[in-house]
């Protein structure tokens, strides 16, 4: 029998894990990216959870102590310097990279294609096309959305759903270890910081270095600070030195020095010094505007959205890459439940991973709901969420909690 095909648009994580997990139950597939060169060089750092190295198991990639740092301790600072709090939380602290590379070993080269620009898909009643913007065009069974926060594929579907901005930015930026003075970094470089002065969320991280070094003295400490920004401020920021703007985000290398100075001198009025000599000495910080969103439902006629397509949440639940692994093997699990009967198992995917993308999406609003809330409501006009009443002791517990200490999303997190 002939075997299925797949075309799956982006090239990311989402889109490589529905990758491997379709060619292990014998689909064809296909993978179009539309950076021109390998994505490697991406160097965001990320939290990771359990649930992810299961499904990375699955597929044949071993787990072992190489895969982050193992960060036990979650320390709370006031804005003098002070540790007001402790916790302990064992958690593997890793690189968008350490997993990328792997997944992308496992296709052959033939079968992944940079430089290709989805731009839209027609269908007819026994296939469906992807069209790019060389104008060549690909015939598959099942058309893959792994495009990410501003999904073709889903704005296609659904013009009308727009991801919503969440009225803060998150700066971010890693430092190398070897760098970090020794005092400073005997005190926080092992530890997950928190600083959370009025209206703003700041935490700090070690993750690999250069080529996921693991190596004590070779990797990075990574800071994120989420920071309440209204969309006059952030057209700003998205100016570069010659005056254009460059829409909601900008290349990290033309953010002006105007920028990075008062970002700069505001992390230093605000945070505890340990973390703003911190944010000092990262020499190219850059931002991420926030979103999440919600999609009327994640499949269509020969369709299905995974990863951050499909629903988006705001990333403070520190499991975007979890659940596009997750989305990738209940797709999988679905297809072979129905025995090779697409449109049913589009249609439990749907049902199922909407449920589980809903609750994603509530509680990323929940964690951030202050943050939304700063700069656009008085006060006395908060909800409770709305307002900063959480201890250091639940911020540090919810913030990249475990699923499994998750009992609303575990319970739902695969196919039963
Ligand atoms: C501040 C911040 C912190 C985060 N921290 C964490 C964390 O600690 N842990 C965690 O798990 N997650 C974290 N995330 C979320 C995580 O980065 C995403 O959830 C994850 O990358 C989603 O993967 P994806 O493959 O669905 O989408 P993406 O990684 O966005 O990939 C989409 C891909 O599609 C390609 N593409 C887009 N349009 C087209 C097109 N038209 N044609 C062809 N290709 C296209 C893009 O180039 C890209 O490669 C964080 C996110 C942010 C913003």
């Amino acid at each position: 029998m002939e075997k299925k095909h797949a075309v799956i648009i982006g090239g990311s994580l989402g889109g490589l894990f529905t990758a491997n997990l379709l060619r292990s139950i014998d689909w064809e597939v296909d993978v179009y990216e539309r950076v021109a060169d390998d994505l490697a060089s991406r160097g965001a750092g990320i939290g990771t959870h359990d649930e992810m190295f299961k499904t990375l198991r699955r597929i044949g990639i071993s787990i072992d102590e190489t895969l982050g740092v193992k960060v036990s301790n979650r320390i709370f600072y006031d804005s003098n310097g002070k540790v007001i709090a402790t916790a302990v939380l064992d958690r593997y602290m890793s690189s968008w990279a350490r997993f990328y590379r792997p997944l992308k070993d496992l296709l052959p080269t033939s079968n992944y294609h940079f430089n290709k620009q989805f731009t839209h898909y027609t269908q007819s009643s026994n296939k469906i096309t992807a069209h790019f913007n060389d104008h060549s065009a690909v015939d598959a069974d099942l058309l893959i959305g792994a495009d990410g926060i501003w999904s073709a594929v889903r704005n296609q579907m659904y013009p009308d759903t727009k991801p919503l901005y969440a009225g803060y930015v998150a700066w971010r930026g890693m430092v190398n270890e070897a760098d970090i003075p020794k005092n400073l970094a005997n005190e926080i470089f092992t530890k997950h910081t928190f600083c959370l002065p009025e209206g703003q969320y700041m935490i700090t991280y070690p993750v690999p270095g250069a080529n996921d070094d693991v190596r004590p003295g070779f990797r990075r400490c990574n800071f994120v600070w989420y920071h309440p920004l209204g969309l006059e401020k952030l057209s700003d920021i998205c100016t570069d030195d010659q005056g254009k703007c460059h829409g909601i985000s900008i290349p990290h290398h033309l953010i002006r020095a105007d920028i990075l100075s008062e970002m700069k001198a505001t992390a230093r009025s605000i945070f505890a010094p340990q973390i703003a000599d911190i944010v000092d000495l990262v020499k190219q910080p850059f931002f991420q505007s926030i979103y999440d969103c919600i999609p009327p439902t994640i499949t269509g006629d020969k369709i299905a959205l995974v990863g951050d397509a499909a629903f988006l949440g705001r990333p403070h639940t520190g499991m975007g890459t979890t659940k596009a692994a997750l989305d990738a093997e209940y797709l999988i699990d679905a297809l072979l439940t129905s025995k090779g009967n697409l449109t049913e198992a589009l249609t439990d995917y749907n049902q199922d991973r909407s449920r589980f993308g809903m609750r994603v999406v509530e509680r990323g609003r929940w964690l951030g709901a202050h943050l939304s809330a700063h700069l656009t409501k008085p006060k006395d006009q908060r909800s409770p969420e709305e307002l900063e009443h959480r201890t250091p002791e639940v911020s540090m517990r919810e913030f990249g909690a475990h699923l499994s200490d998750i009992p609303e999303l575990s319970a739902i997190a695969r196919k039963h």
